[in-house]
């Protein structure tokens, strides 16, 4: 047994989790054995877990295929406490963190070509496998994201999973520094959207509803902000000579159908504000000036690892909300009030 040299002298075998015991029912705090990392694993004692808006799909039921009882959690920081066989490039003790991507099967179609974002057979913490609403977990080495020790626990967790979609869709979008870019909400994806954008050197637009979150968006590196209630946005970023790309992370098809107006020739509606009713868009709208409407997810662990670089050198960071793990049902509540400024985090204390 190549593994029990890494087993600390002092034995705890079981730890604290908070799960959800069928579709629909309430966070549960239990009492666990401690999971073991098998071959390409490792065990994570995890730090703080961020709490969102996906944590809805396990919490309810919404995806098929999950296996009940089931430990939420997409967004994990931690530090490696046991390595699984086979498991050459990482070691005890490293800052880890596991995202959104929670694993590919490197052998389907979209792998094969290097979308390992498109794997057929995803896996996602806290829908696959058990996720970080818990002192320890196990996750595969592919899908690990290196932490920079400069960056904290908490702050590091929404980083990925709204902070990698933020990032990457940005960076992927066109716009060039100085282009004009719009973000569309001031939550828990829009206040790190807007960061993002400043620090990428574009022209930045807040759009959001009501006056207050005005004074916050311009703090966060906005010049300007419109007010969606009073003001026709898309018109407003018409007579600012339109939008590159506009970042829509308010979930309500109905703001962003309202923006693809707003958009400059070729400019791309980044659609990351996850909501299932209808985005309503008329052909003639986007053949005129060739616009695009776009929709993206997250990013891979090494996009995490370009991110949390970013953050670093630019002092992105997410404003966030602690709780410890036994008030999990508090936290997410918390999380969908929509009230929390911004990010819900879960804050580990080991016994
Ligand atoms: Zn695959």
């Amino acid at each position: 047994m190549e593994t029990l040299k890494y087993v600390p002298k002092s034995i705890v075998v079981t730890m604290r989790g908070a799960q959800i015991s069928q579709p629909g029912g309430d966070f549960e705090i239990v009492e666990r054995e401690i999971p073991k990392p098998g071959r390409g694993q490792v065990r994570i004692k995890v730090q703080a877990c961020g709490v969102c808006h996906s944590d809805v799909l396990a919490k309810e039921g919404l995806r098929p295929g999950i296996q009940y009882s089931r430990i939420p959690g997409p967004e994990v920081v931690g530090f490696i406490y046991q390595v699984g066989d086979g498991v050459s490039n990482w070691g005890m003790g490293q800052r880890v963190g596991v995202g959104w991507h929670g694993g590919h099967d490197g052998t389907c179609r979209e792998c094969r070509r290097g979308d390992f974002n498109s794997c057929r057979n995803l896996q996602i913490p806290g829908i696959s496998y058990d996720g970080g609403y818990e002192e320890y977990m196990v996750a595969p080495v592919e899908a690990l994201v290196s932490i920079p020790d400069s960056l904290n626990d908490a702050e590091t967790a929404p980083l990925l999973c709204s902070g990698v979609t933020n990032y990457n869709s940005l960076r992927h979008s066109g716009a060039m520094p100085g282009d004009l870019v719009a973000v569309q909400g001031i939550g828990g994806l829009g206040h790190v959207g807007i960061q993002f954008a400043q620090k990428f050197g574009y022209e930045v637009i807040a759009i959001g509803r009501g006056q207050e979150d005005a004074a916050l968006a311009e703090k966060l590196g906005a010049i300007e902000y419109i007010d969606s209630h009073t003001t026709n946005a898309a018109a407003e970023l018409q007579r600012l000579g339109g939008a590159k790309a506009i970042l829509a992370t308010a979930p309500s098809a109905k703001a962003m159908s309202e923006l693809v107006n707003g958009l400059a020739p070729h400019g791309k509606l980044l659609v990351v504000g996850a909501s299932s009713d209808l985005i309503e868009v008329r052909p003639i709208q986007l053949i005129t000036g060739s616009k695009i409407l776009q929709g993206w997810s997250t990013g891979t662990p090494a996009d995490s690892e370009d991110t949390l670089h970013f953050a670093k050198l630019t002092g992105v960071r997410p404003m966030v909300e602690m709780y410890p793990l036994e008030k999990t049902a508090e936290a997410y509540a918390r999380m969908m009030s929509g009230k929390a400024q911004y990010r819900v985090v879960l804050i580990m204390r080991h016994h």
